[in-house]
This record gives C-alpha cells, structure tokens and sequence, in this order.
C-alpha cells in the first residue's frame, strides 16, 4: 500500500536526494557515480591493491588500528549523520556502531593473522615421493562490496576490514539511503592506506551493477533477497566468488520453565534492538501456552515502558521507521495480521511528523500471517502460542529464512537439544544474535538468507584464493609418467589391491615404482625402441594365444631385456641392413598393411622406397642388438619362405601381394611358436610404420 504524500529517495538528475525520517527534512543531495566513474575507479583501486598488498600483514594490521581509533575520536559526527539518515537514537548508534571499529579492526587481525601464513602442503612420500609445497593466502585483488542502510556504518566492519587485512582494495558501493555515513567511513581510512585502495561508488542498485561488471575479483552483498537473487545471477555470469548475507525471520522459542526476567528482557531488547531493523532481530515469538499469558502481559509492561519521542528523539528509546518502503512494510504486517485475526496487545499507531510507528505487539499469531513469514524489519513482536517447545521447532524451520533463532528456558539440556534441531545459522540458548559483532563467529544462513558467511575464519576464504607452490627435488622421473606399459598397469593395480588391504600389492609398490621410473627414463632416452616395444605387445595381444599355449607377447619380454642389456655393448657393431633386406621388408609391411581391416585408411600405405628404406634403418638402428638380429632373420626367414611354404623357387621379393598376405597369415596362424613370432614381427612392422606416419589416431585402431 503506497502512500503518495510520505517523501521518496530519488536517484534522478545524477544526485541522490534522501530526506530525514525523523522529520521528512530534506538531506544534502550526494552525486552519483557515473559509469565512467566507476571503470576509473577499478583502474586506481588495481593499482593501489598492489601497493597495499606488498605491505606485511602486521603494517596493513597496524593502519587500520590507526583509522579505527581515528574513527573513535571523531564519533560524534557519525552520530550526526546517522541520526539524519536513518533516525537512530545516539545511545544506539554508540552501542551498536560508533564504538565498534577499533575493536573489530583488533579482534579481526587476530582471526586473519592465523590464516594468511603460508601452510605446509602435506604430501604422502610414497605416492609424491621428493614432492614438498606451501599454500597460500593471496588476497583476490579489487573486492566490491554492497551495503545495506540498516547499520550504515557497522555494516563495513564485517566485509570491509577483512577485505582489507587479506591485502584487497575494495569499492564500496553503500546503500542510496545512508551515503554520507559511507563517505566518512572512507574519509577515516583514506589517510592511512595507500590513495584509492579504499572508493564510494554512490549509487543505487543501477551503480551496483555497473560495480560488479566493472571486473572486480569478488564481490560482498548485503540486503534483501529479491535483490541478493539478481546479485547472484550476475556473479555467477561473470564467474566471480559472491557471499551473500540477506533478511532473517529470527524465531525466539520460549518454554515455559525460562527466567521470565531475563526472557522477557532479552526478547523485548532482541526483538526492538535497532528499531527492529537488525537482520538479526527476534521477529517470530512462539510461547508455550502454560507461561502465554504471562509472558504477554508482561512484555507489555516492558513495552509501555519504552519511550517514543518524534518531537526530541534524543528522549526516545525507539526511532523512526528508516526509511518510507520500511514504514509500509510494517504497516502492511500490521493491517494483514490483524485482518487474519492476530489481537494487538500494544501500539500499532503512527505517530508525528515522520516515520514514526509505536512498537506494537501481537497476540495470537499464526504461519498464515505475513509478519511470521516475511522479514518485517520493524518494532513489532508477534507472539505465537504453541503446545510445546518440540512444536515450535517445527513452526521455526518451515520459513523461508533462517539467519539465527533462540531457545529460552532454564533446562540447559532440553534447550541444547531443541537448539540443535533448528534449521539456522546460528541457534543460540538464552540469548540472540549477539555474536553478530565478533569477527570470530561466523555470522550466516539457511535458505532465502543466504549462503554466504561473514566473520570467523572461515569467511575468509571469500577474500583470499589458495596458491599452492610445489617442488619436486627428485631427480629421477615419476612412475605415473609415459609410455603406458604392462608396468604401469600393474602398478595401478597393485596400488588399488595395497588400499583394499593386500600385503603382498603393498610390499610390491616399491620395486614397480622403481622399475617404471626406470622405464620412463629409458623411453625418454630411447624412445622409438620403447615405441616397438609397446606395440609389440599390443599385436601380439591382437592375435591372441592359440588355445592351450602361451601368449605369444609373454616369451617375447625376457627375450627384449636381454636385448636391452647387450644392448649399450654390441649395438655398435650392428651391420646396416642389405638392399635385399630392406626390399624384403618393405614387402613384408605392405603385406601386413593390405591385412589390416578395410577401416584403416590407407589400406595398402603409399610409401616410397626411398622412405621405407630410411624408416626400416632408422627402427633398425635404434633396436637393442639382439632385436635387431632377431630382425633381420626374419627378413631372411620371409625372404625365402615360398621356398618352403609354397613349394616353388619363388623368393618372397618375387611373389605376389596376395601370395604375401596368405605367407604371413599362414605363419600368423600356425602351430609353430617360430612361426608364429616372424608374423608378429612383420605386422608390428607395418603397422610401427603406419603408426608412425599417421600417428595417434591408427595407434588406437591397432589397439
Ligand atoms: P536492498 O536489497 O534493497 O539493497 C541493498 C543494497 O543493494 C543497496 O546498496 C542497493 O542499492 C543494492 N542493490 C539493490 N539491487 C541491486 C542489484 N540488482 N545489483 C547490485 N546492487 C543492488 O536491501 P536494503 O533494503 O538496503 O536492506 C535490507 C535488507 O538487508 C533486509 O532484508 C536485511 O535483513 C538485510 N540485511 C542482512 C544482513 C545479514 O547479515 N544477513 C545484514 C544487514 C541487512
């Protein structure tokens, strides 16, 4: 419901204009940010990050100590500028917010110092073996942070102040209904930082916008959640951390066995603390019928007692609603409890010139009512009475919101447990929403609240990013390197057997990581014979053992190390190959090439003989000695093998492609070990080739 004839903040013609809600007196206007503004304004905070950040921990600590106390000395214009902007009264404003920063700034330093010293990178030495590292803490850069108006400056101390101790430069954009407070704030800091590390973007949500796309690191919000919904949107399109902090429904659950003193008085204080415009403010009571009426009546009585004073706020305990869409709030949860049946016990009435409404308290509550669903942020205080403390539990989770909630009652031990079930960020036991002003508990939410976290420790990881750096002192290569081999497979899965508990898997790793290290190292110095390798055993796996004999690949291995070891000694006198060799041997790998299936492309290679010739003595001379012995006797074998296979004098040089292919399927497929070996030397032949011009993509047809 819109009233037309109360004042509206104005963001038009480049200025916002902002009236008093304690007399609807007109403020100075504050000039907005335009968005060149804005873009300059990150260039300047970038640069000042660096200055900033190239300060150790106890200098940046040290600075902010001096705004603080700066801020301390010069409280008496913040109480000034608060009470014009949103009509607090000043024993408020010093409780809650001017007496604040230096012992924040203090008790920050102490949360943060912990977490911004580099850690060890802890590593297993048997799976990272010469591996050691650090992590650490590097601020993200240019923080955005949005405020809301309801604590326009106690609002800063959470995001800003940590931002700042994590070596961040930060732009602030403050609620359009407190920008003044929000340049002071700054102008307390600014002597003591390096100029721009800490910029006002005045505005409203259009400026916060621009802010977020202007390429900050990160960005803070705090406010509602419609507008927290969008602000999510929009860091998430640009991929950069967003923590949110948005409205609470804070529930107070009153058993019947509580201190009603001290109930009474800490729901009447939790509940109008701010002039119910606190996130953190008690805004659902839910009473156990045996002490309702009690309770009420004397609530009541506390709540008369309070004074509201519009014509000298300075003698009133309460102020002004802060601003017009907050006064119809109220208004609105007033007219829709009562109209839904809720009996008002106290107040109700606007009162003055100016925002002013008594703090008004509701019986008879039920869920169906707004002002025990929505944030009202406001001095009412809407009393709900249940069968049971275990009732009401379930009345308190079954909101949209959940910041904190409270468990009164003097059986510590029912209370802790009811405590417990409740769906909050913080559930507290004979009190409410205190901790919100200590950096070490970490002040966050469920649901439409949000899921961010401000203060404590863990808060901190919004500001900073994790740097991990790593050095490897070994000297020999990792296990876990290529070329892939029946080692490394073995070594996976002995590693998986050792995990599940396989002594023997286990007492193997050493000696599997020992020899694949090797291996690699051999690959990397030898690389096309490790190639021949590896490929060997993929054809031999692809012909596959005849039934009831061994697999061709598994003589193959001994017969390799051996080559391997005379290798280094005899491979000097290896004699080049013959022409006669190399025909024979180009011959044998287009016989092999017009074998493979139809899928591999090209089916016969075209290959000249020159080519051919250069890859026969390249693969030659790279083989281990006793390879290549092994190598040229089966040319010499094919060379003449129609002599014994086809029975007629026709060397293999002579015969055609076709009588080729049946010579080396024939042999593929025999029962003669021998036999068997030359055509798997002659296929691993043609297809090393094909591998070798056509690369990866055939590799992974042979396999
Ligand atoms: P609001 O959402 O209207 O505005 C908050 C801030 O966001 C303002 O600076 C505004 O200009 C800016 N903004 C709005 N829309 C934006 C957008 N789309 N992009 C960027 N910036 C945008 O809220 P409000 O009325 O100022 O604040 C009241 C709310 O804040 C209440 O719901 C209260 O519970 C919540 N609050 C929560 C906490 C907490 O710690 N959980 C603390 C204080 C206030």
């Amino acid at each position: 419901m819109i009233d037309r004839t109360l004042p509206r903040t104005s963001l038009s013609s480049g200025s916002i204009q902002h009236y008093s809600p304690v007399d609807f007196r007109p403020l100075p206007p504050v000039p907005i940010a335009t968005p060149k503004e804005v873009a300059q304004a990150l260039v300047n905070a970038r640069a000042a990050q660096i200055e900033w950040e190239s300060l150790p921990f106890k200098k940046r600590a040290q600075a902010l100590k001096k705004a603080g106390k700066q801020m301390l000395v010069r409280r008496q214009e913040v109480l000034e500028l608060l009470q014009d902007e949103v009509g607090k009264m000043p024993a408020e404003i010093l409780l809650s917010e001017a007496v604040g920063p230096l012992q924040y700034i203090k008790d920050w330093t102490k949360v943060a110092g912990p977490v911004l010293k580099p850690r060890k990178l802890k590593l297993s030495p048997l799976a990272f073996p010469g591996k050691s590292g650090t992590i650490d803490a590097l601020p993200r850069g240019v923080v955005g942070i949005i405020t809301s108006w309801n604590y326009p400056l106690a609002n800063f101390f959470k995001p800003v102040f940590a931002a700042l101790l994590c070596g961040n430069a930060v732009l602030i954009k403050p609620s359009e209904l407190s920008p003044r407070t929000a340049d002071w704030f700054a102008a307390q800091l600014r002597p003591f930082l390096p100029a721009h590390t800490v910029q006002i973007l005045q505005g409203g949500a259009e400026t916060g916008e621009q802010m977020i796309r202007s390429g900050i690191d990160a960005v803070t919000f705090t406010g509602s959640y419609p507008s927290g919904k969008k602000v999510v949107a929009l860091a998430a399109e640009l991929m950069i951390p967003c923590s949110i902090e948005l409205g609470g429904k804070d529930a107070a659950i009153v058993l019947a066995d509580c201190d009603l003193d001290r109930t009474v008085a800490g729901v009447l204080h939790w509940a109008l603390h701010n002039n119910g415009q606190a996130c953190g403010d008690i805004e659902r009571v839910f009473v156990e019928e045996a002490i309702a009426d009690e309770f009420v009546s004397r609530l009541h009585r506390s709540m008369a007692g309070l004074r509201l004073n519009p014509s000298d706020p300075n003698q009133s305990d309460l102020g002004p609603c802060a601003n017009t869409k907050q006064y119809e709030t109220v208004r609105q949860h007033i007219e829709d409890a009562v109209s839904r049946g809720a009996k008002i016990v106290y107040g109700g009435k606007s009162l003055g010139r100016g925002l002013w409404i008594e703090p008004t308290l509701l019986d008879n509550c039920d869920p169906s009512m707004l002002v025990l669903q929505e944030p009202t942020f406001g001095p009412i205080i809407p009393i709900m009475r249940v069968k049971s403390g275990e009732a009401a539990v379930d009345f308190v989770n079954s909101c949209n919101y959940g910041l904190n909630a409270s468990v009164w009652s003097a059986d510590l031990t029912r209370a802790k447990t009811l405590a417990r079930r409740l769906l909050v960020g913080t559930a507290f036991v004979n009190n409410h929403a205190f901790t919100g002003a200590s950096p070490e508990a970490p002040w966050t939410g469920v649901k439409r609240t949000g899921y961010g976290i401000a203060n404590s420790a863990l808060s901190l990881q919004h500001y900073t990013r994790p740097r991990t750096l790593v050095l490897d002192r070994k000297k020999s290569p990792d296990a876990w390197w290529f070329p892939m081999n029946s080692t490394a497979l073995k070594l996976g899965q002995s590693l998986a057997e050792a995990q599940l508990g396989n002594l023997r898997a286990a007492l193997q790793l050493p000696f599997l990581i020992s020899k694949r290290e090797k291996q690699v190292r051999n690959y990397i110095q030898n690389p096309t014979t490790q190639n021949i390798r590896s490929l060997h055993s993929k054809l031999g796996s692809k012909l596959g053992p005849k039934p009831g004999q061994p697999q061709a690949t598994s003589l193959s291995r001994p017969w390799f190390r051996l080559a391997g070891w005379t290798h280094f000694l005899l491979n000097r006198f290896k004699p080049s190959l013959s022409k006669r060799e190399l025909l024979w041997a180009r011959l044998a790998m287009e016989a092999a090439f017009a074998e493979l299936p139809s899928s591999v492309p090209p089916k016969v290679p075209q290959l000249g003989a020159e080519q051919a010739n250069k890859f026969l003595n390249d693969f030659y001379g790279n083989m281990p000695f006793s390879s290549a012995i092994a190598m040229r006797a089966t040319f010499w074998f094919l060379g003449f093998s129609p002599i014994f296979k086809l029975g007629t004098f026709k060397t293999f040089g002579s015969a055609t492609l076709e009588q080729r292919i049946s010579i080396v399927q024939r042999m593929a497929s025999s029962s003669n070990f021998l036999e068997r070996q030359i055509a798997l030397l002659v296929k691993m032949n043609g297809a090393l080739h094909h591998a070798t011009t056509t690369r990866f993509r055939d590799l992974e047809i042979i396999s």
